[in-house]
């Protein structure tokens, strides 16, 4: 499903291919990131028109940003069609059930979900996403 969204300050917009879910990554780096887990909707096929700019954050993967408001606009693997999208950049923010978490031992002792996820710790993770 195609959805679109905006950072706050509405300079980026964006559509994207939504996948049909809602993950969050307690990692450190999108702790930084985005101040809190990242909460983020896997889409393909994303466009995003606007002052972006992009951020290497570790070997393979990057960041995009507003470069007028600094939201966080993705989190993607280079040479793949995968973008993690923050939830609340979206317009339409329905069907879209909380299905994973990642890096759950990375997460401060201070929050927990109670919806009913697949935790999966970073080894796991980078497992399943890092290609080659
Ligand atoms: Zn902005
Ligand atoms: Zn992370």
């Amino acid at each position: 499903m195609t959805r679109t969204g905006s950072c706050l300050c509405g300079s980026v917009t964006l559509s994207a291919d939504a996948l049909p879910r809602l993950q969050a990554c307690h990692c450190s780096m999108c702790r930084k990131w985005v101040g809190g887990p990242f909460m983020a909707v896997p889409c393909t096929g994303a466009v995003f028109e606007g002052p972006v700019k992009r951020y290497q954050s570790s070997d393979g993967f990057e960041r995009g940003f507003c470069s007028e408001c600094g939201s966080s606009l993705f989190f993607h693997p280079k040479g793949s069609d995968l973008h993690g999208i923050p939830l609340g950049l979206f317009d339409d923010q329905s069907e879209l059930p909380f299905k994973a978490e990642f890096f759950i031992e990375q997460k401060p002792a201070c929050y927990s979900f109670s919806n009913e996820t697949r935790k999966m710790t970073g080894e796991e993770f980078e497992t399943k996403f890092r290609s080659g």
